[in-house]
């Protein structure tokens, strides 16, 4: 299995538009994060996680050709804006599975009509098969998927194991009987915003105190503000085996 990040940033990304934050005009490629997203390749699928405002630019950087389903975290922007600049999939491979909760499928509905039209439908507008995730494992070609529940402060959101690994984002709290479907990962992907704390996504400290709880062998870190540093010096100060993610990072996972 091998896992691209497409996107490592928070909701708006760095830079930020007009910023004259030091990280913001920072020259280091590592400190320009897209907005988050990665593209799990198994067994020669192509399965990403969120579709979000980059999407486009980050199917050109990785020179992706097909996508073979699109999990869904939850509703936000800056997790699902990409939507409709899935057509050139759509053009070559008909409609494409998309998965997520009831409600994120609600929302993209009111967002997207156009998409989920059944009659008349404009001949250049993209389609996809909609499946509807609850708190237990699916079944994608044969794939094991395993939702793993989270709160984003009121907002329930889905993370994913796939196999050995395990992709959480935009995470606040999360009950024990969730964080038991992550033992034995070997790598674990979380989100780690910033130092200071926030309402919906987990601090730097709490994402290591999660890690920790997890015990997989690495971790990295995603949806990451220019709040919490330049990408050199925040990494000298993790634990050995976590690792803050950067835009197109790929790893193996055995
Ligand atoms: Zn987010
Ligand atoms: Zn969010």
């Amino acid at each position: 299995m091998k896992v691209t990040f497409l996107g490592t940033g928070t909701s708006q990304g760095i830079p930020i538009i007009g910023s004259t934050h030091p990280v913001c005009l920072s020259k280091d490629t590592k400190d320009k994060r897209l907005r988050v997203s990665v593209l799990i390749e198994w067994d020669g699928q192509n399965i990403l996680i969120d579709c979000g405002p980059d999407f486009r630019m980050q199917m050109l950087a990785n020179q992706v050709s097909h996508i073979d389903a699109i999990l869904y975290t939850h509703e936000h922007n800056d997790h699902t804006i990409g939507l409709d600049d899935i057509r050139p999939f759509f053009f070559r491979q008909g409609d494409i599975p998309v998965f997520a909760h009831k409600r994120v499928l609600e929302s993209l509905k009111k967002r997207f009509e156009y998409i989920f039209e059944s009659e008349n439908k404009y001949p250049g507008a993209p389609g996809v098969t909609t499946n509807v995730i609850e708190n237990k494992p699916f079944n994608f070609n044969g794939f094991n998927i395993i939702p793993v529940n989270a709160m984003h402060n009121r907002l329930q959101i889905f993370g994913f194991r796939l196999k050995d690994f395990a992709y959480l984002t935009d995470v606040k709290t999360i009950e024990k009987e969730e964080v038991d479907k992550l033992r034995g990962v070997k790598v674990l992907v979380v989100s780690a915003l910033r130092k200071e704390s926030h309402h919906s996504h987990f601090n730097l400290e709490e994402a290591l105190e999660f890690i920790k709880e997890v015990g997989p062998e690495k971790a990295y870190l995603t949806h990451i503000s220019h709040q919490l540093g330049f990408h050199e010096e925040v990494q000298k100060e993790l634990p050995k085996n976590v690792f803050l993610a950067y835009d197109n990072l790929k790893i193996e996972i055995e």
